[in-house]
């Protein structure tokens, strides 16, 4: 077994549910630390300082969305939401207001598991692991210079447009985490998600996934929630 020292938070007031997710993330070696409410996780939060929080939004207290920001003033930890709310516009606002991921229930142990190592991951990139000197970014075989502004599949330079290289940076620097179609948007052309810029945005990721050589049904390197945003898998 994978023996981790990793703290996580988890948020859940249904006692099933929030039994389940901790005996899963037990039998893979994580701390897990418990609260109920959202007056109980912030508490938690700040005596604990964990390296990951589980959120659910539907809290008997306060909305969950009150801890995202509580914990967003001052901190950058990953922050996956598992939630029943699967409205788009729900998801959006969490990962608008700072949320790394969003999980609806139900779900598979297999994916909240994978979800939870891709944000201890992407921390880990913010962090700077994931680039070489010299401002280099590589995720299995691909590679992005962002000083030249080149991006490589196995050595292979993959020819960009200018707008195509700055969602793939944008991307890159978030990996593993979902971007909103609106945080594509404004990052890229400094505009609004009208109808037309997301037309604009599936576009672009169209042609990107095409050079990327990313095929439907397959472990490929961007990953989109339509409706939703685009995550670079890690
Ligand atoms: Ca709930």
């Amino acid at each position: 077994m994978i023996q981790n020292k990793y703290k996580i938070l988890l948020v859940e007031d249904e006692k099933n549910v929030r039994n389940i997710v901790a005996t899963m993330l037990e039998t893979e070696g994580y701390q897990t630390i418990l609260a109920n409410s959202c007056s109980s996780a912030k508490t938690l939060f700040t005596s604990y300082l964990p390296e990951l929080v589980i959120l659910d939004l539907g809290l008997p207290d306060m909305d969950g969305m009150n801890f995202l920001e509580f914990v967003r003033k001052d901190s950058l930890i990953p922050i996956i939401v598992l939630s029943a709310r699967t409205n788009e516009s729900d998801k959006i606002a969490a990962l608008d207001g700072g949320a790394n991921d969003y999980i609806t229930k139900p779900f598979s142990s297999g994916e909240l598991l994978a979800r939870v190592r891709a944000a201890l991951r992407n921390n880990r990139f913010s962090a700077d692991e994931g680039r070489l000197p010299g401002g280099k970014f590589t995720l299995k075989n691909l590679e992005i210079d962002y000083d030249a502004r080149q991006v490589f599949i196995k050595g292979e330079e993959i020819h960009l447009t200018q707008t195509e290289y700055n969602i793939v940076a944008l991307l890159s620097e978030n990996c593993g985490k979902m971007i909103t179609y609106a945080a594509i948007i404004k990052a890229t052309w400094g505009d609004y998600p009208t109808e037309n810029n997301i037309k604009k945005l599936q576009v672009n990721m169209a042609n990107i996934r095409k050079k990327f050589g990313d095929k439907p049904g397959e472990q490929n390197y961007i990953a989109n929630e339509l409706g939703v945003g685009y995550r670079l898998n890690t």
